[in-house]
């Protein structure tokens, strides 16, 4: 038996993993101690990670049109098609759409390849329905998409804030850490905003079950709360932030009084007032925000309403302080680093970063290749579903996701994809209904196969390692797209034989020309010339990591220096929105959906456990008992919700923790009760103006008994 260390491949918790390996077969796993994100803690889909493997089930030879072939054949045919579409509608009919379960390395290369070889800008990912948002925010704010807080910030805290987050199901064991923070210390408050009550609530001392949408109404009217009470950090502001009066104006718009801002929010007044006390007078407040902020169509601005009140308290870079993102993907943070994003170019740097696209076309060009980098953005992922539709984009290349399911007007996507001359699908799982609209697929290897890195929602770079061979001819996604830029003519920029060799690239990069005026924050350049031995034990590490600070960065801002050229934070004036899907008399229920505790995405992975199956062995609808006697539904039959986009069908679960006239389904299943328990096709695409983000929270629809 041997113990082989790696990293869990579900939420952005990013634990670290002892995988017990004999006889070619992972046997167990155990949390690992020595991992700064877990300390040997699993949660029960980490647990259970060894009971999700083996090759049945498993893809294992490339196919073209439906006919199983040889590697070569399906690379070929990969490079001549998409050659053929660039030669005849140009680089901008080519895409890729990529994912957050992909390594950093797989990342890097497909956005080399795509953005500065193939010329296109539309390489989008489906971290676009995650944290998009919370991007956007960041760089409004700071003037750089970094995460300021470590978790280590939750046991420093006074009070912590949980805003759109069931951090107990959806973030498992940050939330034990939390729990065993709150009993070491029972001065550390907790307080939880969710329009659910979860089992998050039961480390809750407060509980705000506000109105779905009305989160930006409750943070601008604490900062004129804190305003009206002389509790703003006048000295901080000063110092180092600029906006605090339009910020303010913006928040004075409306009705200041607690009573108002409650009535808004649908809250007790006087619970709200102890929450904006208990925010005002604590400076070490942590407040930790998820997709129950980022999934709306004005999630950038909740964030940025977040962002205000702290900055407005000068409760950031301190210990135990700061506004922290918490990302639902394993390498959301990865993907963002190499620029997976279609605003992004490179290595946190966007099209609009003075100098990025000539210092990226110098980085990447070889003696003889010269990349061709697009000018502007391209499409973000609901976009580029709908260049597919409009016959724009004509040729598609899928890793690791399934747009079919997660996107909102799902059915249109699928409609998109039938309609796409070329769809090219990377995969692990043979019966991932995506290939049916594959004109050539790709088997992948997939997690103990993988080798590489990810990065967690506190920025830790961590080493996803490969511990068991691929089955059959499946290949890694970084070796696939470099075998087809070999094919383009684009060999020399690709001739990578390891993934470690891709990643010293991807850190000489973020520090290429990153000095002095301008220093772009995502530098990793002290992990620079690794060699296959440093790669293969590295160890946990958060970025920054350079030669000012070699052990990396725990915390961010806390010289009070922001990424802005004047080195300021920007408050931004916050005008609260109601979300863009209304209610009306065809469809009078609010629609939330999210995640269930032992399931992950589309279950490719989790639903090969029994035990995970066990916990929610089906979609469902859950709703108040006064609401399923209002529609005629009961507990356990089936039911039917109607949406703007198509329908879904799941069993009917009755709870108090849902608030009148609305219902929750999660998002895990697609081919269930006849395939229609997709909520994607239940939403409409209504997007967040500044990253794009679809409102998957706020879904409007009806509901029937089936
Ligand atoms: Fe994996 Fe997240 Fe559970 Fe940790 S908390 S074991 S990263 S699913």
């Amino acid at each position: 038996m041997r113990e082989a260390r790696t990293t869990c491949p579900y939420c952005g918790v990013g634990c670290g993993v002892l995988a017990s390996v004999e006889d070619g077969e992972i046997v167990d796993v155990q949390g690992d101690p020595a991992h700064p994100a877990n300390f040997g803690r699993l949660c029960v889909k980490g647990s259970a990670l060894h009971e999700t493997l083996g090759h049945h089930g498993r893809l294992t030879r490339p196919r073209v049109d439906g006919v199983e072939t040889d590697w070569d054949t399906a690379l070929d045919a990969v490079a001549e098609r998409l050659t053929a579409v660039r030669d005849r509608h140009g680089a901008q009919a080519v895409a890729a759409y990529l994912s957050g379960q992909l390594l950093t390395e797989d990342y890097y290369v497909a956005n080399k390849l795509f953005k500065g070889f193939l010329g296109t800008p539309h390489l989008d990912t489906n971290s676009r329905l995650c944290m998009a948002s919370a991007v956007a925010a960041h760089k409004r704010a700071f003037g750089a998409d970094a995460v300021p807080c470590s978790y280590e910030d939750l046991e420093e805290a006074e009070l912590v804030v949980l805003v759109g987050s069931n951090l107990a199901w959806n973030h498992p064991v940050l939330y034990q850490r939390l729990k065993v923070a709150k009993q070491r210390n029972p001065l550390l408050r907790v307080v939880v905003i969710d329009p659910r009550v979860t089992d998050t609530c039961e480390i809750a001392d407060l509980y705000l079950g506000l109105a779905p949408g009305s989160d930006a109404r409750l943070f601008t009217g604490l900062l004129a709360w804190m305003a009206e009470r002389n509790r703003l950090d006048r000295v901080y502001l000063e110092a180092h932030a600029q906006g605090i009066e339009e910020a303010l104006a913006a928040a004075r718009e409306q009705d200041a009084s607690v009573e108002a801002i409650a009535a808004d929010c649908d809250v007790d007044a006087e619970r709200l007032e102890t929450f904006f006390y208990w925010f005002a007078t604590h400076l070490h407040v942590v407040t930790l925000f998820s997709q129950g902020v980022n999934q709306s169509s004005s999630g950038t601005d909740k964030g940025n309403a977040i962002i205000n009140c702290h900055l407005a308290g000068g409760k950031i870079g301190l210990p135990g302080a700061g506004p922290f993102s918490i990302t639902g993907q394993p390498n959301a943070m990865g993907g963002r680093e190499v620029g997976g994003l279609a605003n992004q170019l490179a290595a946190h740097m966007d099209y609009d970063t003075p100098g990025a696209r000539d210092r990226v076309t110098r980085f990447w060009a070889t003696e003889r290749l010269v990349p061709s980098l697009p000018d502007g953005p391209g499409h973000k992922a609901v976009a580029l579903f709908e260049a597919i539709e409009r016959g724009e984009v004509q040729a598609l290349w899928i890793m690791a996701t399934n747009p079919a399911v997660s996107l909102p007007r799902a059915d249109r996507v699928r409609a998109a994809l039938e309609k796409c001359p070329l769809v090219i699908v990377s995969e692990c799982m043979a019966d991932a209904d995506l290939l049916a609209y594959a004109d050539i697929v790709l088997p992948a290897s997939s997690w103990s196969e993988k080798d590489g890195t990810v990065t967690n929602s506190e920025r830790r770079i961590s080493r996803q390692r490969g511990i068991l061979p691929p089955p059959g001819e499946a290949r890694h996604d970084w070796w696939i797209v470099c075998e087809v830029a070999k094919r383009l003519g684009f060999g020399e920029a690709f001739d990578y034989s390891h993934p470690g060799e891709i990643f010293d690239e991807h850190a000489r990069l973020s520090g290429f020309e990153n000095a002095g005026e301008g220093r772009r924050l995502f530098d990793i350049s002290g992990l620079v010339g690794l060699d296959r031995a440093a790669y293969e034990a590295l160890a946990p590490i958060q970025w920054p990591v350079n030669a000012a600070a070699p052990h990396g960065t725990a915390r961010l801002f806390t010289d009070g220096r922001f990424a802005t050229p004047d080195g300021l934070a920007r408050m931004l004036p916050v005008r609260p929105r109601p979300p863009a899907q209304a209610l009306d008399a065809a469809r009078p229920l609010r629609l939330n959906t999210g995640r269930v505790r032992d399931q992950w995405h589309t279950m490719t992975r989790t639903g090969r456990a029994p035990r995970l199956m066990n916990h929610r062995a089906e979609p469902f609808i859950e709703l108040t008992p006064e609401d399923a006697a209002e529609w005629g539904v009961a507990e356990h039959g089936l039911a039917r919700l109607a949406g703007a986009g198509g329908d879904y069908v799941g069993r009917v679960r009755v709870s108090r923790g849902q608030r009148r006239g609305e219902v929750f389904v999660p998002m895990h299943w697609s081919g269930y009760f006849s395939g229609t328990a997709r909520m994607g096709a239940l939403l409409e695409a209504h997007l967040d103006p500044f990253s794009g983000q679809p409102e998957s929270k706020h879904g409007a629809v009806a509901l029937a008994p089936l």
